[in-house]
């Protein structure tokens, strides 16, 4: 049975968290001289930022919830889902004992946050229907693995996990599954969001940097239960998610239509691109997506990749990646960028191909 109890650092069950100025007063008051900020002003007079940002960012929270069908308790946010990737992290793996697994090929943060924490990751790569291979993640977890991060729909692959694959998973093992949905938006199947009722032991995470595109605003989501959520508040640092970026966050919800249309032009994009890409005799495959990437499989990932270098378009060569031979990834780009892509192709395919 999972108990969050049993999972949880000593050192994070017992700390008593720093209590910023602004969570110890909550009222509205007059005059604030209770957190040394600069009464006067701030060195920039088109936004006012000489106060704290609300640590909780309950404002936020109220109107994503709504949007999400989430109670603001259940939401964390962060500098970015990085951010929550670390802090759970910090939250359930003790340094130097308690390990982590990852399901290669997959995103490469959660093995940095892990090493960077001393923690042990244990790689259990994607069976060849880049689904989860139970047997062999059944033989890896131990009594020191503490958390599991699912990447759906996955980067660098694009794929998505069996949703029955993932439910096992949240029975049967005793720590904390995470889904990572950045990409979720993207996808036709549905997000697991609404099973955080139901798994004590569920983590989605989501984030403003793909299809709202927000990347540089550096916000993430996580949703989980209430308990986990509020040990996730304590770890933080305690302004971490600034003034300006809530205000843009607010303003950005107002605006899902217009989010909407754009993730309907790079699904469309996304289908044409993948007809186009695999008519080029050096393109081996494209995989399915469920993202806006593809993964593009071909005979001659490093000499395609430098000749796109060298025409001033860059992909990512996720060639060296388990299950990825040969493979590059591609962001869906705007319908012109695009055309300039195929173009290019076009010419590597009568220049190099043989
Ligand atoms: C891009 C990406 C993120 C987003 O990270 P942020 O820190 O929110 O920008 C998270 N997970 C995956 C799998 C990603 O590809």
């Amino acid at each position: 049975m999972f108990n969050l109890k049993n999972i949880l650092r000593p050192n994070i069950a017992s700390l008593t968290p720093y209590s910023s100025a602004r969570e110890d007063f909550k009222g509205e008051a007059e005059i604030y001289l209770d957190a040394n900020e600069n009464s006067i002003g701030s060195a920039i007079n088109t936004h006012i930022l000489n106060r704290y940002p609300d640590p909780l960012q309950l404002k936020v929270k109220k109107k994503l919830g709504k949007i999400k069908e989430v109670a603001s308790e259940n939401i964390f946010l962060g500098n970015g889902s990085d951010e929550a990737i670390d802090i759970l992290i910090r939250a359930f793996c003790n340094p130097g004992k308690d390990n982590v697994v990852i399901l290669p090929p997959t995103y490469g943060m959660y093995e940095v946050a892990a090493k960077i924490n001393d923690v042990k990751v244990k790689s259990v790569n994607l069976n060849t229907d880049l689904q989860l291979d139970l047997p062999a993640l059944t033989r890896a977890i131990d009594s020191n693995t503490k958390i599991i991060f699912v990447c759906s729909p996955n980067n660098p692959t694009g794929s998505i996990i069996n949703k029955p694959y993932i439910e096992k998973l949240l029975n049967t093992f005793n720590g904390v599954v995470v889904v990572d949905e950045a990409y979720i938006d993207f996808a036709d199947s549905q997000s697991m969001l609404q099973d955080i009722s139901k798994y004590p032991n569920l983590v989605i995470m989501q984030t403003f940097s793909k299809a709202w595109g927000l990347a540089g605003l550096r916000v993430g989501m996580a949703f989980a239960s209430a308990e986990i959520i509020s040990i996730m508040n304590k770890i933080k640092a305690p302004y971490n998610v600034g003034e300006l970026a809530q205000k843009l966050i607010l303003e950005a919800l107002d605006n899902k239509d217009a989010v909407d249309k754009m993730i309907s032009t790079l699904k469309k994009e996304r289908v044409i691109l993948i007809d186009k890409l695999q008519g080029f005799s050096f393109v081996k495959g494209v995989l399915p997506s469920q993202s806006n990437f593809l993964l593009v499989k071909t005979n001659e990932p490093n000499k395609l990749y430098d000749f796109l270098i060298a025409n001033n378009v860059v992909v990512r060569n996720r060639s060296t990646l388990p299950l990825c031979e040969g493979s590059l990834r591609m962001t869906i780009g705007t319908p012109d960028e695009n055309k300039k892509l195929l173009s290019l192709l076009s010419t590597f395919e009568k220049t190099y191909s043989k």
